[in-house]
């Protein structure tokens, strides 16, 4: 199979005429070639975005919800293959794509499709001398750069608030994992979505992101990805003036505390730990255990951890290279005095397995609980109270989110609002609600997505005065 760039309605071949092969990581094999695109594909979506604008801009919100929720039906009604197609392109298990990233794809257009019947401004009243009302207008041309870990989930979650606040968007979907953007791409013509409403370019980030990071026809970039290329985005971005959304790495913590109901906080840590094999921003990679729980806790966690079954609990990580690092860290983790409690080793099959692996003995300063490893790889570490717990808990850079286990209600509200994260669970671990403000606090990222921090994030805000 070859996709071609979506832009302006059609599918086109990339101007270079060159293709990245796109691979199925639980096999190893080749199973899609994708365009390698450059600026010069990406001028074209952009201008193509831009031809649509005006428009869809004045299209009226009920019309644009309806397009966005016939686009939903239309993903509802595809469930089936477009979740084998995600399974096939990101290794994860086809059980989780149908139950997660398909759904939530289905949830993202439907949320936003009715969002923006609701939403409203604000007026200021100066006394009797002026009144002031506030225009959300959207932007333009809007670039959407995603990740490879939840591929449909994570470019809904940006396009459909994109669109619906009548931007029209280029989006860059991750090279590694490419097909389920171009089936987007199918339906929003199927829905009845204009040409050039949405445009896909896909490519790699150095090349294709980067052109959509630097062109002055971009208002805004929303970005999800790794820390490290969140500041490539932010220095390309920032001194065009754009608007910028950074959704960063995480290295979450999950605090036990000796109260805790265990027979919740077991299963869910452990799901936390090892859901689409650890690569998920959210998964909580550092638990944190109260001491008198400490050794019952180790030994139900790695006897649950050994239980997981392959394609059904895990699948395969995203590449050869990403499963090199991850067994990197394994290794790294033995060097700094940790021990191996549960898995530690790859799958001795075909594809990019490893087993999930619980390792003890690690400080919150050593690098393997410093250095977001993105795979099934989780780290126990006991403490000794709230105190050390909130420690451990904030000693890192990174602050998306944390899962705090406890039935002490005071203490829930105080740890909470002591975390460094945009998130914080108690007794829970990704129960989502989409009107929510979600993002990182510190290295995990700069802004807030979600119901209307999304839809603000999308359109500019004026103020109109008028003298009375
Ligand atoms: P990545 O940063 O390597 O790539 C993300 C996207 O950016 C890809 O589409 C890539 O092609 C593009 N890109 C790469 N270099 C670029 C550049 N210089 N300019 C513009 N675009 C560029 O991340 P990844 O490996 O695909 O995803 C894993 C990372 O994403 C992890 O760190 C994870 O924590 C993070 N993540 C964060 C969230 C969140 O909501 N905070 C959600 C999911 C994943």
């Amino acid at each position: 199979m070859q996709l071609g760039n979506f832009i302006g309605g059609a599918f086109v071949p990339p101007r270079s005429g060159a293709y990245l092969d796109d691979i199925n990581p639980s096999t190893g094999k080749v199973i899609a070639q994708i365009p390698d695109s450059d600026e010069r594909d990406v001028d074209d979506a952009v201008q193509a975005a831009k031809r649509a604008f005006p428009a869809w801009s004045r299209t009226p919100a009920s019309e644009r919800s309806k397009l966005l929720l016939k686009l939903a039906d239309l993903i509802e009604q595809n469930l089936d293959v477009l979740a084998r197609v995600e399974a096939a392109d990101s290794g994860k298990p086809l059980s989780l794509a149908k139950m997660l990233d398909i759904p939530r794809a289905v949830a993202n257009f439907r949320f936003f499709a009715t969002a923006i019947l609701h939403a409203s401004s604000d007026a200021h009243i100066t006394d009797a001398a002026a009144i002031n009302y506030t225009l959300r207008q959207p932007l333009g041309v809007v670039g959407l750069i995603s990740p490879w870990n939840l591929p449909l989930y994570l470019l809904s979650w940006k396009i459909a608030p994109a669109i619906a606040a009548g931007n029209t968007c280029v989006a860059k979907p991750s090279e590694m994992t490419p097909l389920t953007a171009n089936r987007l791409a199918e339906l929003s013509l199927e829905a009845g979505i204009p040409p050039g409403v949405i445009n896909i370019v896909h490519g790699l980030g150095g090349k294709a992101g980067r052109a959509l990071t630097t062109h002055d026809d971009v208002a805004a970039i929303s970005f999800t990805g790794g820390t490290v290329t969140g500041a490539a985005v932010a220095a390309n971005a920032a001194p065009r003036f754009k608007k910028l959304s950074l959704e960063l790495g995480g290295k979450n913590p999950t605090l036990v505390f000796a109260d805790a109901d265990l027979d919740q906080a077991i299963p869910t840590s452990l799901r936390a730990a090892f859901w689409n094999q650890g690569e998920i921003c959210l998964c909580g990679s550092r638990v944190f255990v109260e001491q008198p729980v400490y050794d019952a806790f180790v030994e139900a966690f790695a006897a649950g951890a050994k239980k997981l079954k392959i394609e059904e609990d895990f699948g395969a990580l995203i590449s050869a290279a990403h499963r090199d690092k991850v067994m990197g860290y394994i290794e790294l983790a033995k060097q700094e005095g940790g021990t191996v409690v549960a898995g530690g080793s790859r799958v001795d099959r075909q594809g990019y397995f490893v087993e999930p692996t619980v390792i003890t003995g690690l400080g919150p300063d050593c690098r393997v609980l410093q250095e977001e490893i993105f795979g099934p790889v989780v780290t126990i570490t006991p403490f000794r109270d709230e105190a050390e717990a909130v420690r451990f808990a904030n000693a890192t850079r990174y602050g998306l989110s944390a899962s705090v286990w406890t039935r002490d209600l005071s203490r829930a509200h105080r740890v909470a609002a002591a975390i460094d994260s945009g998130t914080v669970w108690i007794n829970c671990w990704l129960l989502r609600d989409l009107r929510v403000p979600f993002g990182g606090m510190k290295e995990s990222g700069v802004g807030r997505e979600g119901g209307f921090d999304s839809l603000e994030f999308f359109t500019e805000a004026k103020n109109v005065c008028v003298k009375l």
